[in-house]
């Protein structure tokens, strides 16, 4: 009997996985085109229509253009509960575009890349939930949701939507990230604040009349300097970084205009609000001291992230079942070269091919963030990572778009799909996904965004993107 029902169980979970490898081709595809795509953030118009025409074929309901985010929509399969979902993301990163070989090799000098493999996370996220909708379609009750995000790299497009209540009624959802090895997140990371500071001074010759000249560029380095002072009290494990998008033009011309674009980060909401009090009072001094004046906006604001131990675990289990990456030796040659390349040091290929065993414990060590933070504030959420290498550099760029990365993410769909079978199947795991959940945030928990009511900053790329095709 134990025999007969292990093997009916083996033959489902077989079926579900069989169905991925048999569609390696069709998400190879999708993934590859998005990489050549490539598209800042809230302007990802092809990347989203290519997500959306697929799940469109494959009998979801589409909503777009949610939260008044153009390239923002909510994709819907199945009836009643639970009501599950995963999140999609199809942004690229400024100047990291790259083509897949393994040197350095821009397709658009300058122009943006998946060095943070946003093509991958569309592509698993869609190929995850066209595959649940398949399992559902055999006549199971439930209803799979894909959230299409945008501007992840900044915008948090997330943010907006969470604001908006497009997560009310989900029952839990799963993210998926490339990374530096095969894991569930077990980090809370950092919140973070993104905003612009735009000094404005007086315009003279820098050379035959300083005297009538009030430099913004002077705002913005002792606005700076302030800053940097400012680190050694502001929190332990607090994170802020700049970088100039405006710093005028030639030296012989005080720039009237000059600005300078922050990020400010720590674990705790409360103290990154602190820190943001702080370095507005800066500008604004810098601004007295320089005889300029500073304005300021916000680009974006989230949360750190809630990792849902009772979802993480069930997930780790179909991980470990899934495994990761078994490498050819033509793809271990390719990886050692592109490492090689890079000037890093050599590959450890066994983090691409074994599962790190499950973190119990939550650690909050701060560093990056991620607007899923904002998600797993409002819906109990775990997030699932496949190893490819460190992100954010050209190298990676190169990595995400080959058939390595497909394999990658494919192991991560599985291991979502397989999650959400099961929680399809049994209502008792959602429960303790739940009662671990109100345990945390608490019954009455109601989300208030970071930035309050700011609008999206739909053209924030803009300053950046300035910058790099300079
Ligand atoms: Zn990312």
């Amino acid at each position: 009997m134990i025999k007969a029902l292990l093997a009916s169980a083996m033959l489902v979970s077989n079926i579900g996985l069989g169905w991925f490898d048999a569609q390696f081709k069709t998400y190879d595809k999708m993934q590859k085109d998005l990489h050549e795509l490539a598209e800042p953030g809230f302007v990802e118009y092809k990347s989203c229509e290519l997500i959306i025409k697929h799940l469109e074929e494959n009998g979801f309901k589409v909503e777009r253009g949610v939260a008044n985010l153009p390239t923002a929509f909510v994709a819907t399969f199945g009836e009643g509960e639970p009501v599950l979902a995963v999140l999609a993301e199809y942004d690229a990163l400024p100047g990291l575009s790259q083509d897949t070989t393994a040197c350095f090799s821009p397709r658009v000098p300058g122009g943006y890349g998946h060095g943070c493999g946003h093509n991958l996370i569309g592509t698993t996220a869609v190929s995850a939930a066209v595959g649940v909708s398949k399992w559902l379609a055999q006549g199971h009750k439930g209803t799979i949701k894909l959230y299409g995000c945008p501007a992840e790299e900044g915008g948090g497009g997330k943010t907006y939507m969470v604001r908006e209540g497009l997560f009310d009624g989900v029952d839990c959802a799963i993210s998926y990230h490339p990374t530096y090895q095969n894991q569930i997140l077990r980090d809370t990371w950092s919140s973070k604040i993104g905003i612009i500071f735009d000094f404005e001074g007086r315009t003279s010759h820098a050379g035959g009349a300083p005297h009538l000249g009030r430099s913004a560029l002077d705002g913005v380095e002792a606005f700076n300097m302030m800053m940097n002072l400012n680190r050694e009290h502001f929190h332990q494990n607090s994170r802020l970084h700049y970088v100039i998008t405006n710093g005028g033009e030639a030296p012989n011309i005080v720039p009237d205009k000059a600005q300078v674009y922050y990020y400010l980060r720590h674990q705790d909401p409360e103290v990154a609000k602190d820190i943001l009090q702080r370095t507005i009072a800066a500008a604004k001094g810098a601004a007295m001291g320089t005889g300029t004046t500073v304005k300021y906006s916000f680009v974006a604001g989230s949360y750190s992230i809630l990792c849902n131990t009772h979802l993480g675990r069930m997930a780790q289990r179909n991980l470990e079942k899934v495994g990761g990456v078994k490498l050819t030796n033509t793809e271990k040659s390719y990886i050692e070269e592109l490492y090689r390349n890079a000037k890093l040091p050599a590959p450890d290929f066994s983090k691409f091919e074994e599962v790190k065993p499950f973190q119990e414990v939550i650690s909050s060590l701060g560093g990056s963030s991620d607007d899923t933070g904002d998600v797993s504030q409002v819906v109990p959420l775990c997030r699932v990572e496949t190893c490819l290498g460190a992100i954010h550099t050209w190298h990676f760029s190169s990595i995400s778009g080959t058939s390595i990365a497909t394999k990658a993410m494919l192991n991560a769909a599985k291991t979502i799909f397989l999650t959400f079978v099961e929680i399809y199947k049994n209502p008792k795991e959602l429960k303790k996904i739940h009662e671990e959940w109100e345990a945390v945030q608490g019954k009455e928990y109601k989300y208030e965004c970071l930035i309050g009511n700011e609008p999206p900053a739909l053209e924030y790329y803009r300053n950046i993107a300035k910058k790099v095709n300079k």
